[in-house]
């Protein structure tokens, strides 16, 4: 399975989650040439483990089980790497973002220190093979999941998890060496929710005591953008957790911290899911 869903198949409050970035089951055909540690680069490491005791409130989670640099689920489907492809043409949906200037498209070129994950290109048939077996089942169960969700309540909040690392490095928008905040909520300038779902979630960090940026540096990406509609009474919220609240980056190993951050984060989701169903 590619996939995923802990906690109920249904919403029983209007909240879901996802983790499209922590999953660790490395496909046989990845054919890569640099280590399972280095493709490991970019992952939301444990993310769906921090918010899993929160799913026995009726939340559910949707969780990647492939690797983010297999194939990148927080990307539209036509977001295509030409130069990762076999005769540099894609004949479906094109849709660039520009990250595959920094070998970050749809299925990642490159590490983040810029060195080649393949030997080779990729044909157009693998590339529509992962789609088909990694992106297309993601997105079809996080709209199922929004949409029973709005049947039922007539609203829905989208909670899309993520952590990031605790200093930016030479990619990132917000400069090398930058300090983050503990967390970054992503609304897009608020477009993708209404605006009283990034404060909520922005007031419950802070009281726990934590440093809440928002939309600096991170704004939320296709996930958040693709399935909100505020006007609607859907909304979605992208929530980066900065790595030094629970692990340790260079080993990619938790620490003492992981166990506080995943008390707060699941009476984060109760709160919300009660001022959800408000
Ligand atoms: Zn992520």
């Amino acid at each position: 399975m590619t996939i995923r869903i802990h906690g109920p198949a249904t919403a029983r409050a209007p909240l879901v989650l996802d983790s499209p970035h922590s999953g660790t089951d490395f496909p046989p055909d990845f054919d890569a040439v640099v280590s399972e540690f280095d493709l490991r680069d970019g992952e939301d490491c444990f993310v769906d483990e921090l918010y899993l005791p929160a799913t026995e409130l009726g939340v559910p989670l949707l969780a990647a089980q492939f690797p983010r640099t297999y194939l990148d689920p927080n990307r539209h489907h036509g977001d295509i790497d030409l130069e990762l492809l076999d005769g540099g043409h894609w004949p479906d949906e094109y849709r660039p973002s520009g990250k595959a200037r920094l070998g970050q498209a749809l299925i990642w070129r490159t590490l983040g220190d810029g060195r080649p994950i393949y030997a080779r290109k990729l044909t157009v048939a693998e590339v529509r093979s992962r789609i088909e077996r990694c992106h297309a089942p993601y997105h079809r169960a996080v709209r199922q999941l929004l949409d029973e969700a709005h049947a039922r309540f007539g609203r829905v909040y989208h909670i899309n998890c993520h952590s990031m690392s605790a200093v930016a490095n030479a990619q990132s928008d917000d400069g090398a060496g930058t300090v983050r905040a503990d967390f970054v909520l992503g609304d897009r300038d608020g477009t993708t929710c209404e605006a009283a779902f990034t404060q909520v979630v922005r007031d419950l960090l802070t009281t726990m005591g934590y440093a809440v940026k928002i939309n600096e540096p991170y704004k939320g990406v296709e996930l958040v953008r693709a399935y909100s509609a505020p006007a609607q009474g859907r909304h979605g919220l992208q929530v980066e957790i900065n790595k030094r609240l629970y692990m340790d980056e260079a080993t990619r190993s938790k620490h003492a911290g992981f166990t506080e951050l995943q008390t707060n984060l699941t009476r984060l989701v109760a709160e919300l899911a009660r001022w959800a169903a408000r």
